[in-house]
């Protein structure tokens, strides 16, 4: 039987073990802290419990192939609910708007709250980015890249012109809505990158597709359902999961990985090694130096959160709400190129409560708070962490009396969980970090892989499956789906 180590047990190294251990693989996961899953946290106090990472679901088609790969049924794991209203938004002109995959009742908002004369638009943009994410899936994202050859295709090629893939999304956008709040709804997604939406190529408009075309998920139970199922498949399949276990180096003998080194000193030796750990920090301490290590990778921003126990319900919020700036442009302006933590910040927050109920006492709120700030390149955001929190009392309205506590957490802890320069989002979505050019699911040497969001094709849950399934191919010895 062969063996695997797969280094970290964030969403993307729980699938590749899962994956392995169904094949036959004996699996072995080393993570260097006291719980599962990575970024997708969990923090409980007072009785409040709270997602501290990521808290939407989308583009379930990844998490469906994985639990079918693996012959199970994701009911049988998980109870996804459709949020809907996706969430609401508070523009800075005071308008409210609910976001909605359903397309009727989007129609309805749209007449009602901006102007009946946006929704053809609306229509169009909706259409369009359908055809291009069925279109972009297969032929760029779920892709194994050898070569600059495997980007350029007569196939690709085609798929490039005809939708445009490399047009600006932010101006592109506003040729199908005029109106700017609509403008905003539509390309605010690539912040989920940590990608400026007036920087982001037309084809991250799949983003703004996934949401509002097929809609926002949530697993009862937390977020940290999802890697906890797939990591009890994985333990079904034999795999082996140590906690408290830091991986100090990965070993390589002619150009082989050989097996790691823990940072206890014991040594284990495996046929296979799978490193879930950021890109960028994998090659400058886990790997024995290469180019990849000098590589100066550009980073996403990063987020300053606040988890937050009140007392008083919110009878305003949704289970998902967002919080544009007053002036969304110099938002993106003193975010994405002075390197600062915005003066009148764009937020978002939730309310897990909404949906599963116990996540807060009666009457209380489970207020999660997430702000895109700079990583730690940028303006020091645990200093302006107060007078980020004050813009927030303020627009959501909160009581201070009614805050039990709020938790806080920085670029700095983003960093301690092995994220690069802290950046929560990984290394950032340019056309030079991204396809062909994002660094691959292989390394320089035989046997080692990289699985995870600073990889092929890239960040957030969905990617990283596909993450897992290219390491898998690649593990398993079979060739990529081709477009
Ligand atoms: C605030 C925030 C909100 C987000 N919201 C969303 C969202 O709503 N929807 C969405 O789809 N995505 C969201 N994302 C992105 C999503 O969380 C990530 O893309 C995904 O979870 C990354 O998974 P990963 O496989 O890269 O592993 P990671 O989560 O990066 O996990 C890596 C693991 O490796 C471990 N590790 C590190 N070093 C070592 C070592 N030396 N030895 C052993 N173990 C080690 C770490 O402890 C960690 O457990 C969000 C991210 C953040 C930060």
């Amino acid at each position: 039987m062969k063996t695997a180590i797969i280094v970290g047990a964030g969403m993307g190294g729980l699938a590749t073990a899962a994956r392995l251990a169904k094949a036959g693989y004996e699996v072995f996961v080393f993570e260097a802290r006291n719980q599962i899953g990575g970024r997708i946290g969990e923090l409980r106090r007072n009785g409040y419990r709270f997602d501290t990472g990521p808290t939407l679901l989308m583009m379930l088609e990844p998490l469906e192939r994985l639990f079918s790969d693996l012959h199970r049924r994701v009911e049988d794991y998980l109870e996804l609910v459709l949020i809907d209203p996706s969430y609401r938004v508070y523009f800075g002109d005071g308008t409210v708007f609910d976001s909605s995959p359903n397309i009727a009742r989007m129609v309805r908002e749209i007449a009602r709250k901006i102007s009946p004369r946006e929704v053809p638009g609306y229509l169009k943009l909706m259409a369009d980015l359908s055809a291009m994410y069925h279109a972009v899936v297969p032929a760029f994202v779920r892709k194994q890249y050898d070569s600059l050859a495997d980007l350029f295709s007569p196939y690709q090629v085609g798929l490039l012109l005809r939708h445009r893939l490399l047009a600006n999304l932010w101006k592109r956008v506003g040729r199908y809505v005029r109106d700017p709040r609509l403008r905003m709804l539509f390309s605010f997604q690539t912040m989920y990158l940590g990608l400026s939406p007036k920087e982001a190529l037309w084809v991250y408009g799949v983003l703004t597709y996934m949401e509002s075309g097929e809609g926002v998920w949530y697993p009862r139970g937390g977020m940290h359902k999802v890697p906890h199922a797939v990591a009890q498949i994985a333990q079904e399949e034999g795999a082996r999961i140590y906690l408290n276990q830091r991986v100090a180096e990965v070993l390589v003998e002619n150009g082989q990985a050989v097996g790691v080194r823990l940072a206890s000193g014991e040594v284990l030796r495996a046929d296979v090694v799978v490193i879930n750990v950021d890109a960028p920090t994998a090659y400058r301490e886990l790997l024995p130096p290469t180019r990849y290590a000098r590589r100066n990778f550009k980073n996403s921003c990063s987020a300053l959160m606040f988890y937050i126990g009140y007392t008083e319900p919110l009878p305003h919020q949704l289970h998902h709400n967002v919080y544009f700036s007053r002036d969304f442009e110099q938002n993106l302006y003193e975010l994405f190129v002075q390197n600062r933590v915005p003066s009148d910040p764009s937020f978002y927050t939730c309310l897990s409560n909404r949906t599963d109920p116990q996540d807060a006492p009666a009457g209380c709120e489970n207020l999660y708070v997430l702000v895109p700030v700079p990583n730690l390149t940028g303006e020091d955001a645990r200093a302006a962490a107060p007078r980020v929190l004050e813009t927030v009392i303020a627009r959501v309205g909160l009581k201070r009396e009614r805050i039990q506590f709020v938790e806080t957490l920085t670029p700095h802890e983003w960093q301690a969980l092995g994220l690069w320069q802290g950046a929560a989002f990984g290394i950032a979505h340019n056309f030079f970090q991204s396809t062909a050019f994002r660094p691959s699911v292989r390394t320089p040497f035989r046997n080692c892989y990289l699985v995870g969001a600073s990889t092929q094709p890239g960040n957030g849950i969905p990617m990283t499956l596909i993450s897992a399934e290219l390491v898998a191919e690649r593990v398993l010895g079979r060739r990529s789906r081709k477009a």
